[in-house]
C-alpha cells in the first residue's frame, strides 16, 4: 500500500477530509454558508427533491457487479449502511449493476437505498450471532455474482467482523479496512492511529467508515427483490449453521435506565427549558429511558457532568432522543447525531432542536412531562392488570 505521507512530518486532519457525493471528492467544512472559498462545500439541510431517475437505463445490460452487505435493525439500515450502498451506486457505471445483501429483514425501499438487485436473509435479523452462516452465504453470493468489490460498513460490531472473516477466507482477495475516502480512482484509509493517511486503489473488500459518502442519491436503483436467490443463499447458510462451533443462547435485553448514555437506545433529555427535574426523573424511570442532559441544565447543577451530551460531553446513538426544553445548540446537536428518531418539546418553534427533531411538539416541558407521565404510568398498570 502506498503511503502518501511516511515521514510523520506533516499533520494530519482528524476530521474526514472528505466525501463521496454524485459530484465527485468534495470537501466538507463546518461553518456558515457563503465561505469565501469556492471549492468548498457546506452541509446543507436536505432540500424537497423532484422525482429522482433510475440510475441504469431501460433495457440496460449488465456486464458487471458491485456488491454491498448491511446488516439492518428492526428492517431499516442505519445511516452507515445506507452510504456504503450509496458508494456502490456511485462507483458504478451504466453496465454495472448494485447488488445489495442484508443479513435481517428489509422494510426500506431498495431502489432508494440505490440497489438494483436486493437479497434479503431476514432469518439473520436481531442479535443473532451465526457468523459462519452468514460468511458461509456471502460466499455464495460472491460465487454467483462475481462481483467487482464488495463494500461493507465499518462498523465494529457484525459487518466489520464479517468482512474481516471474508477477507480472511478468500486467499487472493485484497482488503481494505477503516476506508474513509473512496472514489473510483482508489481510496484512503487512516492507519497508525490517524497519524498517516493511505492510499491504494480500490480493493477487492472495502471496509467503509462512516461519512465517507454522501448516501443522498440524486438516483434510484432498480429496487429488484431476489427471492430465488435469497432462498438459495439461506439454504446454503443454514448447512453451515448446522455444522457451526458456536451456539447462541439468544440476547438478553436491558433497560436503557442501567445502560451508559453511549450505549442507551432510548434517552429522555432535559435543557434548560426543563425547572422540574424530580418530574423530569419519573418520566425517564417510567420510561425505562437513559437521562440525558444539556450542557446548561449540567452546569446548573440540575444533573451530573456524566449526563452531558454534545461536543464536549457524549456522543449518543440513540433510536429515540427525546429533548425537553433543548434549544439545539450546534455543539449539542454534534452530540446526536448518530440518534435515529429525534423527538422535540420547547416552546419556540423556530429553535433549531425543532428543525432537527423528526417530530416535534410546540409546547411546554412541564405539562407535557406531567402528560406523559400519567399515560405511562396508565399504561403500565394496565399491562400489570390481569
Ligand atoms: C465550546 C463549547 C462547547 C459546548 N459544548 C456543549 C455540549 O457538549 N453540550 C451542550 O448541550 N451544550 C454545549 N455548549 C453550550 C451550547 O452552546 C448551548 O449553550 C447549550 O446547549 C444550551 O442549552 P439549552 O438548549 O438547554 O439552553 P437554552 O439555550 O437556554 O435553551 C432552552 C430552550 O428551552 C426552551 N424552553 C424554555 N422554557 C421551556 C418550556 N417551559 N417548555 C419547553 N421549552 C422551553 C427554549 O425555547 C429554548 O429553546 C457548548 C458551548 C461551547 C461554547
Amino acid at each position: 500500500m502506498d503511503m502518501a505521507i511516511s515521514n510523520g512530518i506533516r499533520r494530519i486532519n482528524p476530521r474526514r477530509p472528505f466525501t463521496l457525493n454524485a459530484d465527485g471528492l468534495k470537501r466538507i467544512v463546518l461553518g456558515q454558508a457563503g465561505d469565501s472559498d469556492s471549492s468548498q462545500v457546506q452541509i446543507q439541510q436536505p432540500s424537497h427533491q423532484p422525482a429522482k431517475p433510475v440510475r441504469l437505463a431501460v433495457g440496460a445490460v449488465t456486464t458487471q457487479s458491485l456488491l454491498a452487505v448491511a446488516h439492518s435493525d428492526r428492517g431499516a439500515l442505519d445511516e452507515h449502511a445506507r452510504q456504503t450502498v450509496a458508494a456502490a451506486a456511485l462507483l458504478a457505471d451504466g453496465a454495472t449493476e448494485v447488488a445489495l445483501l442484508v443479513f435481517g429483514e428489509l422494510h426500506d425501499d431498495a431502489a432508494l437505498l440505490g440497489a438494483d438487485r436486493c437479497i434479503v436473509l431476514p432469518q439473520y435479523g436481531g442479535n443473532l450471532f451465526a457468523p459462519e452462516a452468514e460468511l458461509a452465504a456471502l460466499r455464495a453470493l460472491i460465487e454467483e455474482l462475481q462481483p467487482a468489490h464488495v463494500l461493507i460498513p465499518d462498523n465494529g460490531v457484525a459487518a466489520s467482523d464479517l468482512g474481516r472473516r471474508l477477507g480472511a477466507a478468500v486467499a487472493d482477495a485484497s482488503i481494505a479496512t477503516h476506508v474513509v475516502e473512496i472514489s473510483k480512482s482508489g481510496l484512503a484509509a487512516y492507519r497508525q492511529q490517524r497519524s498517516l493517511l493511505a492510499r491504494r486503489s480500490l480493493s477487492h473488500i472495502i471496509l467503509l467508515e462512516p461519512d465517507a459518502v454522501d448516501a443522498r442519491l440524486p438516483f434510484l436503483g432498480r429496487g429488484e427483490i431476489a427471492e430465488p436467490l435469497a432462498a438459495t443463499l439461506a439454504a446454503v447458510g443454514d448447512k453451515a449453521a448446522s455444522s457451526s462451533a458456536y451456539l447462541d443462547l439468544g440476547s438478553k435485553t436491558m433497560a436503557a435506565s442501567q445502560m451508559e448514555l453511549d450505549e442507551a437506545d432510548f434517552i429522555v433529555s432535559a435543557g434548560n427549558g426543563v425547572d422540574d427535574v424530580a418530574l423530569f426523573n419519573s418520566l425517564a424511570n417510567a420510561l425505562d429511558a437513559a437521562v440525558g442532559a444539556s450542557r446548561v441544565a449540567v452546569d446548573d447543577g440540575k444533573f451530573k457532568r456524566d449526563k452531558q451530551i454534545g461536543a464536549t460531553g457524549k456522543t449518543v446513538s440513540a433510536s429515540a432522543y427525546l429533548a425537553f426544553g433543548i434549544s439545539g445548540a450546534v455543539q449539542h446537536l454534534q452530540g446526536i447525531k448518530d440518534c435515529r428518531h429525534v423527538i422535540a418539546v420547547n416552546l419556540d418553534a423556530s429553535a433549531p432542536m425543532i428543525k432537527r427533531a423528526d417530530l416535534s411538539i410546540i409546547g411546554d416541558a412541564q405539562e407535557l412531562m406531567t402528560a406523559l407521565l400519567d399515560q405511562v404510568r396508565q399504561a403500565r398498570s394496565a399491562e400489570v392488570a390481569p
